[in-house]
């Protein structure tokens, strides 16, 4: 196995354009699992940990190369909280937001959160120059996004919000992840808030029927469609209450 270690993004960049079938190598605690279970043997790897363009965090912009340990005290409060709950201290020092993004798992605990806030992904390659993709057009299927093979995964990029729950628009953005092949967003469920923003009981009721509805689970050796569904309408339902009395 060939190991490239640059040390600056133009560096990788260069890497990524002369060895586009090369696997990029951030903290490792995704790609070196599926190595030591012989799923992927990678000829040549560039390995990201020297790249410190990739570590900026400025309030809006999250680098890809940022560990979940640093985010544990980010200043966005959500993100803050799902990154306490990302694997062992271990696995939370070495792995990075960027890691998550790309291996696009539906169960990745970063994903839910940037399609609640509409995130962009920003790439870049060689040739092309920068782009950013919304969530949505990013994550395309189980373990599968729209990076080129040239392409690296630069930041996160989130719009300009005012809270966690409640944005510019004056909507309640529901987003659940390990319950479709993408994050997704429960779109019919955030209409119904939108249309009645003090929720009565009913309407509760009838968000957490709709939350269940949009879903699009699997039955696997974990668990069962129909539980999943059950689940999702009574989480969300609980979150959202748990919202309301806070704003
Ligand atoms: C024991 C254990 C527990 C875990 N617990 C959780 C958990 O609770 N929640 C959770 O969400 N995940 C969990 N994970 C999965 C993993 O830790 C996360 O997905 C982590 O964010 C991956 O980041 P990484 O830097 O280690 O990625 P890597 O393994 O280095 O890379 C993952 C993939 O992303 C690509 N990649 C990395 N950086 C870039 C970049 N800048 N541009 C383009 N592609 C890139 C790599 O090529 C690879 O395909 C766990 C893993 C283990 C082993």
């Amino acid at each position: 196995m060939e190991i490239a270690r640059p040390s600056s993004l133009d560096e990788v960049l260069q890497a990524r354009a002369e060895t586009p079938g090369a696997d990029l190598l951030a903290g490792g605690t995704d790609l070196m699992v599926e190595v030591n279970f012989g799923h992927a043997r990678p000829e040549s790897v560039i390995a990201l940990r020297r790249v410190d363009d990739l570590k900026g965090e400025d309030g809006r912009r999250i680098g890809a190369g940022v560990s979940w340990a640093r985010l544990e005290s980010s200043p966005h409060r959500a993100l803050a909280q799902l990154a306490r709950t990302v694997g062992s201290p271990q696995i939370r020092a070495a792995g990075t937001i960027g890691g998550n993004i790309g291996t696009s798992s539906p169960a990745g605990d970063g994903l839910p959160w940037l399609a609640a806030l509409d995130a962009e992904i920003e790439v870049a390659s060689r040739d092309r120059g920068t782009r950013r993709l919304r969530w949505d057009d990013f994550f395309t299927g189980v373990k599968r996004n729209a990076l080129a093979p040239d392409e690296v995964i630069l930041a996160a990029v989130l719009p300009v919000a005012a809270c966690v729950v409640r944005y510019d628009d004056g909507r309640v953005h529901v987003a659940l992840g390990s319950v479709a092949p993408t994050p997704i967003r429960a779109t019919r469920a955030e209409e119904l808030l939108a249309s009645e923003p003090t929720p009565n009981e009913g309407t509760l009721a009838e968000f957490a029927r709709l939350v269940a509805e949009e879903v699009r689970p699997i039955t696997d050796h974990r668990s069962t469609e129909a539980y999943r569904r059950h689940a999702s309408g009574v989480l969300a339902r609980r979150l959202l209450e748990r919202c309301l009395a806070r704003c």
